[in-house]
């Protein structure tokens, strides 16, 4: 299959592989001066005080979740509507994901209302995502947890370098985690960072990351000295120099990016203007975004979402479903008994939704080949 238009392709070029080969030449491989410089700079980029780089969201999830002490017993509110990694993080603590409705159709993140609705005496957290790169309704999510004394941790994996009324999302909760895979806003191929302000949350997930020893190889390194203790449980997450100076790079490039990733987004919303059988979430968004997803929903009384993906397909278009909810996955059902119509909304969303092809890399003839091909399939 040859595709004309991918659904994502990642802005590298030779600032990267100058950054990788002086890594290399370096001799220094993992954990040292570029990871630190791109937590530096990532935290700066951010607002926050504290940023640890690890090999994936899904680790910064899970050490955000762990510093934050959550264990067996306690629940955690998420989306289902989200990639499994959300939840996934949080069952790893021994936590159980409670999961929650989105707003609507056209905004499909996390419900404060329905937030409100599932909270028990054994709710310890809640765990939002900022759906495709467009803020969740954060400040009241915010609030609601205040009053029930709950955590907030923000998977912002679509979401790097997103200005929100005052400040950047990740900023708002306890901790913000972001991804750095190979299809989303900026890439280290695999990679991931965790910001927060608090100093004793940033200490554990950077003792975390390295199997909960006290003192860091470099660290160790620069002393002189060889002695380590283990104060906690932890993982190898850690990040290695090559990803880091690949994510310096990258950020520099993120804002660029993002305005390239809006024109992209308002051609698509100019040529569909009309489009009888489509909705287009958070068409009418205002503010920044990261611009991570462009997604419509289709008309699904009238036409089958797989011909219309098979139609685009066949035109050499990519596509893809963000997401097949969470809850109706088969090991979601058998470990936790959920099935259809838990969350009417978000399985709605689930069944008529298509992702087409968006990255700052795309000209606007793409785009409008794209709504050709999408047009002819939907009528
Ligand atoms: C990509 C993604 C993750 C996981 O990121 P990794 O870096 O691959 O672990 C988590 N949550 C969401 C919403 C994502 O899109």
């Amino acid at each position: 299959m040859e595709w004309k238009v991918h659904l994502a392709e990642p802005d590298l070029g030779d600032d990267e592989l100058e950054a990788i080969a002086s890594v290399l030449k370096s001799g220094w491989l993992t954990m040292g001066e570029r990871t630190a410089e791109f937590e530096r700079r990532f935290a700066e980029a951010h607002g926050a005080r504290y940023a640890v780089a690890v090999s994936s969201c899904t680790a910064a999830l899970h050490l955000a979740l762990q510093a934050a002490g959550l264990g067996p017993g306690d629940e955690v509110i998420c989306p289902s509507m989200t990639f499994v990694a959300t939840s996934n993080a949080i069952i790893y603590t021994g936590a159980t994901p409670v999961f929650a409705e989105i707003i609507s159709l056209e905004n499909p993140t996390i419900s404060p209302d329905d937030i409100k609705r599932r909270i028990t005496s054994d709710t310890k957290a809640v765990v939002v995502m900022h759906y495709a790169g467009y803020p969740c309704e954060i400040e009241k999510i915010v609030e609601i947890a205040r009053e029930h004394s709950l955590i907030v941790i923000e998977d912002a994996a679509h979401a790097p370098l997103v200005r929100h009324s005052d400040r950047m999302l990740g900023t708002f909760g306890s901790s913000g985690c972001f991804s750095f895979y190979a299809n989303k806003n900026m890439t280290t191929a695999e990679g991931g960072m965790a910001i927060t302000d608090d100093p004793d949350m940033a200490r554990r997930m950077a003792r975390g990351r390295c199997h909960g020893i006290s003192h860091l190889a470099r660290e160790r390194f620069t002393a002189g000295t060889v002695g380590y203790d283990v104060v906690d449980l932890g993982y190898n997450y850690r990040i290695d120099e090559i990803r880091a100076a690949i994510g310096i790079v990258q950020l520099d490039k993120v804002r660029r990016n993002h305005e390239r990733r809006k024109e992209i987004v308002r051609k698509y919303l100019q040529l569909l203007e009309g489009a009888e059988s489509l909705t287009v979430p958070f068409a009418k968004h205002t503010g920044d975004s990261a611009y991570h997803l462009f997604c419509v929903l289709l008309d699904i009384d009238r036409i089958s979402r797989e011909n219309v993906i098979e139609k685009l397909r066949q035109q050499g278009v990519q596509t893809s479903n963000h997401y097949k909810p969470v809850h109706l996955f088969s090991f979601s059902r058998k470990r936790f008994g959920t099935a259809e119509g838990l969350l009417p909304v978000t399985e709605e969303f689930g069944r008529r939704q298509i992702t087409l092809p968006l990255y700052p890399g795309m000209s606007e003839e793409d785009v409008a080949y794209i709504v050709s091909v999408l047009k002819s399939a939907t009528i």
